[in-house]
């Protein structure tokens, strides 16, 4: 059976929202359980999202990375070893079930990587902050996007991918989810898909931030469009900031990762000359773990003990008490090359220090998905970053690669068997009409606030009030303020009219989103009166295990953001160790 029109909606089995990592493997996976498949994509199939830029190492216990490629990893790495790395790194807040299944299942999806095509360079060398041992086996995410996207197309009629469409909405009908509906921004033209199931994979919503990592298409669509359905998400405050910088004296193209400068013997400094890692973790230093490095960078700056940029604040990061030749060393290192740092950087590094600052990277909360990744709506599942949990309040590296496939596997494994089991159900028609008009009400508004004005505000606000340190104080007003910008949602208006590849439209379809993205983010770094992870706050410094082992949960509730705790046995699972604290 291959995807057909009905009146104007198309129709599938499963219905794929991004084609990255997560969104590709649960396609492939859903097609694998005999099911018809559509993939949504803001992008190019293989040319978008975060899975191409990525490093990419990816986690796998050295057992396996022994037993599946002979690569020399430490004997003493075990599937428990990688399993309580997670869980210490996520600070005793992710989800085991969900963490048990990543370590379980990676083996077998890294290894059906490699029957596929994928190739892999060796262990991700030298250990990750918080790795007691190199987990990480490496590639290249162009690697990871490129193999995919041939076994999709190997697949034929069976998986029809729909490049530059922005899926908006997701369409519901007895608290089932039902389909989606969006923009192919490409032709100016409204698409409706009716589905018996749906899976998300659409990354995260970095794009509130105005400097990060991420491709510019993570606005928040996937965990936005959950949420309006009436899906739970968690922990939406917890995500990762890294240590980056840009080149001094030369201007800078785009942030660059320090990390791999850090571990090699690299020294952070702030203006007095001191090395203010010993404050904060005086056996491992710059070495720390990364939410640690990222919360004393922004302290140092905030608090004036950095300097002043044309960027904004900074503080330095220092190779100069190291031989020349240790940096010459690093700069023939495969990752700091793909970092895209040139022979004129490492010249400079020899005699003076570079900037170093935070940006925000991956997401870590998200649509609260169990191990078969379902959400809590009926027809929807949910895989990769869009999704919380598995990371806790801080995400070890390597982990994020691994997740998309193994959740990405399984989510599109259930998709297939939901819809196996239902029939497809009725579409709401007014609910079309009006999720129709809202489409293309900022193409057709006369005039009315600019949609970019409105992201670059959101930015703002998020730049200054979202960062990894917060305080209560900021956390209200930040609330207050996107409250207030709310009211401008139904005044956006793209300045041109032209259907075809409209910035602007898309801009003003991404700004609701990412306002509610700001929202969530604001609202449980509000509620979570303590510091853990990549999560600081002024006024409650300390981590507080005796009231905060608990996830937040939020969902939409009569309009409003509804927010609640969880505690154990609710999503945490303390299932296989419990904290030592307890
Ligand atoms: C520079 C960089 C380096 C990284 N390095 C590593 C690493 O070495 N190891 C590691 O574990 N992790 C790493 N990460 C993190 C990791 O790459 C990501 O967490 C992971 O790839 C996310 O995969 P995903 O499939 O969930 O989302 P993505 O790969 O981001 O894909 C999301 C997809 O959704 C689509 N989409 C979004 N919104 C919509 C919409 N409304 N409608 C239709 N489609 C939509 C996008 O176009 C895209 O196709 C890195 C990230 C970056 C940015």
């Amino acid at each position: 059976m291959t995807a057909k029109a009905t009146g104007g909606t198309v129709e599938t089995d499963v219905l794929v929202i991004g084609s990255g990592g997560a969104g590709l493997y649960a396609a492939i996976e859903a097609a694998r359980n005999g099911q018809q498949v559509m993939v949504l994509t803001k992008g190019v199939l293989g040319k978008n999202g975060a899975t191409l830029t990525s490093g990419a190492d990816f986690n796998l216990d050295g057992h396996s990375i022994r037993r599946l490629f002979g690569f020399t990893a430490d004997p003493r790495d075990a599937p428990e070893i990688l399993f309580e790395d997670t869980i210490n790194v996520g600070e005793w807040i992710n989800n085991q079930k969900l963490v048990e299944t990543l370590v379980d299942d990676a083996p077998q999806r890294v290894k059906e990587l490699v029957d596929w095509g994928t190739r892999m360079e060796g262990l991700a060398m030298p250990a990750r902050p918080g790795c007691r041992y190199p987990h990480g086996v490496k590639t290249t995410g162009l690697e990871i996007s490129n193999v995919l996207a041939k076994k999709v197309k190997q697949l034929g009629q069976q998986v029809t991918v729909r490049d530059n469409i922005m899926a908006t909405d997701l369409l519901t009908s007895n608290g089932r989810v039902v389909g989606a509906v969006g923009l192919d921004f490409a032709h100016g033209d409204f698409v409706a898909i009716k589905a018996k199931a749906v899976v998300i994979a659409t990354g995260g919503g970095q794009e509130i931030f105005p400097i990060h990592t991420y491709p510019k298409e993570m606005s928040g669509d996937g965990q936005a469009m959950g949420y309006r359905a009436g899906a739970e998400l968690l922990d939406m405050e917890s995500m990762q900031f890294i240590t980056m910088t840009f080149l001094h004296p030369y201007p800078p193209t785009s942030a660059r990762f320090l990390i791999l400068f850090m571990s090699n013997g690299g020294w952070l400094l702030n203006k007095h000359g001191q090395r203010f890692m010993s404050k904060w973790d005086p056996q491992n230093m710059e070495d720390a773990r990364r939410s640690l490095v990222a919360v004393a960078v922004n302290k140092e700056i905030l608090e004036g003990r950095g300097w002043k940029g044309d960027r904004g604040g900074y503080v330095a990061l220092s190779m100069r008490h190291l031989p020349e030749d240790i940096i010459d060393y690093l700069s023939g290192d495969w990752y700091i090359r793909r970092c895209l740092f040139s022979k004129r950087d490492f010249d400079h590094l020899k005699k003076d220090s570079i900037e170093a600052f935070i940006a925000p990277h991956s997401f870590q909360g998200g649509l609260r998905v169990d191990e078969n990744g379902s959400t809590t709506l009926a027809g929807l599942f949910a895989a990769g970053e869009v999704t919380g949990g598995l990371h806790g309040a801080d995400r070890l590296a390597g982990n994020a690669v691994s997740q998309c496939f193994v959740q990405g596997s399984r989510a599109g494994r259930s998709a297939a068997r939901f819809a196996a089991k239902n029939r497809s159900a009725e579409v709401n028609k007014s609910q079309l009409e009006s999720l129709r008009e809202k489409v293309f009400a900022p193409l057709e508004r006369k005039d009315g606030v600019s949609p970019l004005e409105m992201r670059r505000r959101l930015q703002k606000l998020a730049s200054e009030k979202l960062i990894n340190v917060r305080s209560g104080e900021s956390l209200e007003k930040a609330v207050g303020e996107i409250e207030e910008m709310k009211k401008s949602l139904p005044r956006l208006a793209a300045r041109s009219k032209n259907p075809r590849y409209n910035r602007e439209w898309v801009a003003a379809l991404e700004a609701e989103n990412s306002l509610v993205v700001a929202e969530m983010i604001a609202r449980s770094a509000l509620m979570r009166t303590e510091s853990r992870g990549n999560h600081y706050r002024y006024d409650f410094p300390a981590t507080d295990n005796q009231n905060w082992l608990k996830n937040i949960i939020l969902r939409r509730v009569d309009t409003k953001m509804r927010l609640f705790t969880a505690a154990p046995p609710g999503p945490l699972h303390f299932a296989r160790v419990t904290p030592p604290e307890r």
